[in-house]
């Protein structure tokens, strides 16, 4: 999909990664709607965007965990710039290190992480099957392809969401919805940086672990992997590969 006028919707937009994708897409003339549970980040970056685009993004404070928000958010996105092309999942957090972890903190992960998804694309849907058009991307990790990676609350809301991206592009990709799922492993973003200096030895070990596994990427490498599988004319059901590969030829020695 050429982004040049579509638009797009980015979760986590005043984050690391979701802050490189608002730009590289508002460079590409699409147009964005700017979404953090941290509102302040979100203008930040939506005003950052205008500055370089005018008129390419508008911001909203929204939580993926509530499926009205996320309804607001696509009807913000209609009536400032017209039908939602692209959903870009891409909110998440790093969660508890041990299985032990809480219910209460079970349940954030699995919302925010996975289910936030799922939302979403219940709600684009029945619209891009109308239209027979739609892109869906998700931003999972390497944790949800790789076991001996990333925290408990993580590594299985992350599996989950991969899942749920591949039987998404199974069951719709026929039908002209699309859908990228990435899983990069350590980028530099505040989520990383949480890690490292976590007080908890076991979330440090995690993202250590991460850290040794391959080269630390920038935000922007992620946002140039995602807009080259946006561009793909396939349908891509695991361009996740083509990030995992990428690591590959930078020496990072491990598999599925
Ligand atoms: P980040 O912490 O910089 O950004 C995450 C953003 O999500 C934050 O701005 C946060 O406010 C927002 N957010 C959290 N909960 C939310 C909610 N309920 N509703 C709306 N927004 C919410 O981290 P990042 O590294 O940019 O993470 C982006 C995505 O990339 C995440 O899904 C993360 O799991 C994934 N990821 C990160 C790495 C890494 O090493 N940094 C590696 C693989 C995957």
């Amino acid at each position: 999909m050429n982004v040049e006028q579509r638009v797009a919707i980015v979760t986590g937009g005043g984050g690391g990664i979701g802050s490189a994708l608002v730009a590289r897409l508002a460079r590409e003339g699409a147009r964005v709607v700017v979404a953090d549970l941290d509102a302040d980040s979100a203008r930040a970056v939506s005003e950052r965007g205008n500055a370089d685009h005018p008129g390419s993004t508008v911001s909203a404070g929204a939580d993926v965990s509530d499926t009205v928000q996320i309804q607001q958010l696509i009807a913000l996105a209609e009536s400032s710039f017209g039908p939602v092309d692209l959903y870009f999942a891409n909110a998440g957090i790093a969660g508890a290190p041990a299985l032990d972890a809480s219910e209460r903190d079970w349940d954030l992960s699995i919302d925010v992480n996975l289910r936030a998804h799922i939302r979403a694309a219940r709600l684009l849907l029945p619209r891009w099957l109308k239209r027979g058009e739609g892109y869906f991307v998700s931003t999972a990790s390497a944790a949800g392809l790789l076991t001996q990676i990333g925290s408990a609350t993580y590594a299985v809301t992350k599996h989950a969401a991969v899942g749920f991206a591949e039987w998404l592009s199974v069951t719709y990709g026929d039908r002209g919805v699309r859908v990228s799922c990435l899983c990069p492993m350590g980028v530099n973003t505040p989520m990383l940086s949480a890690g490292k200096d976590s007080g908890d030895a076991l979330g440090r070990a995690a993202t250590q672990a991460v850290m040794n596994a391959g080269d630390v990427l920038e935000p922007d490498d992620v946002a140039d992997a995602v807009l080259a599988a946006v561009a793909d004319e396939r349908f891509l059901i695991l361009p996740h590969r083509e990030v995992l590969d990428m690591y590959r030829q930078k020496g990072a020695d491990y598999d599925r």
